[in-house]
């Protein structure tokens, strides 16, 4: 069977400019339809599906964003590995703006999602203890480090409900208790993604310092300017990583066996 890789792309990213012979697959899901039509195509002979997480226009908040029906549709496009691309606010002097963090670790702080595909007869407890990939996540370091990019190899993301951004109290508080960096996608994109049986890895941006740093207000406005100025370092990035992906097993992958309990079953 042939593996497809998936790329679900974040602001500035979600143009499918770096496929060959890219063609649309547009999909139904039982969860309705997904943020954008797949698009297909092809990294140095690797098959490879774009999703555009907040639609082609941007036009889906991120409340709104429907994460099952996006990671479904990669699903039924065989996807077993992710990788995600996200613009984040950073809570760390070091962090600085335009550098690439790969997160190893996240904190939900989300509150209005649907986090599992097992909300009717059966419960899913699947383990997340270490959420994203540890052998994407060392492709990509090695590949950033080749390249030249400013990357920090781990870091603890924070996803947010949004669409606001936080306040002073709160951006200090996320720091408190660990947080790196900030963004308003990752979980439960990230869940659903393991629940489905599948390797992820978000590429994090850093477009600014969230607003704990007592000088700075974060606006959208420098957040996608700085966003777009980095595109290029990003899609370098995916060039050079994804046809180095040639691992079919992984431990992500097997999280969901077992972690299914079937219920109103006396
Ligand atoms: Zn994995």
């Amino acid at each position: 069977m042939i593996e497809v890789i998936g790329i679900i792309g974040g602001s500035g990213l979600d143009k499918a400019d770096i496929l060959k012979n890219a063609k649309e697959v547009k999909i139904e899901t039982p969860y309705g339809k997904p943020s954008s039509p797949l698009v297909v195509g092809e990294i140095a002979g690797k098959k490879v599906a774009i999703i555009s997480r907040h639609g082609k226009k941007h036009g889906i908040m991120p409340s709104n964003v429907n994460n099952r029906a996006n990671i479904w549709a990669l699903k039924d496009q065989r996807v077993k590995h992710v990788l995600a691309t996200t613009a984040c606010g950073s809570l760390r002097e070091e962090i600085t703006r335009g550098m690439i963090v790969f997160p190893d670790q996240f904190i939900d702080w989300t509150s209005k999602r649907s986090s599992t595909f097992f909300d009717k007869d059966k419960v899913c407890h699947i383990p997340m203890a270490d959420p994203f990939c540890q052998k994407l996540r060392e492709l990509l370091i090695e590949k950033a480090k080749e390249l030249k990019l400013s990357h920090r190899p781990e870091g603890v993301i924070v996803t947010i409900e949004g669409p606001r951004f936080s306040t002073r109290a709160e951006s200090n508080m996320f720091r408190k208790i660990g947080g790196d960096i900030i963004n308003m996608s990752t979980v439960p994109e990230i869940v659903l993604a393991r629940e489905a049986g599948m390797c992820y890895q978000a590429i994090a941006m850093a477009t600014d310092y969230d607003c704990w740093r007592a000088e700075e207000t974060v606006d959208i406005a420098t957040v996608l300017e700085v966003f777009k100025s980095n595109v290029e370092n990003v899609k370098k990035l995916l060039l050079e990583t994804i046809p180095k992906i040639n691992f079919t097993e992984c431990d992500c992958q097997k999280h969901i066996d077992g972690a299914i309990i079937n219920v109103g079953e006396d």
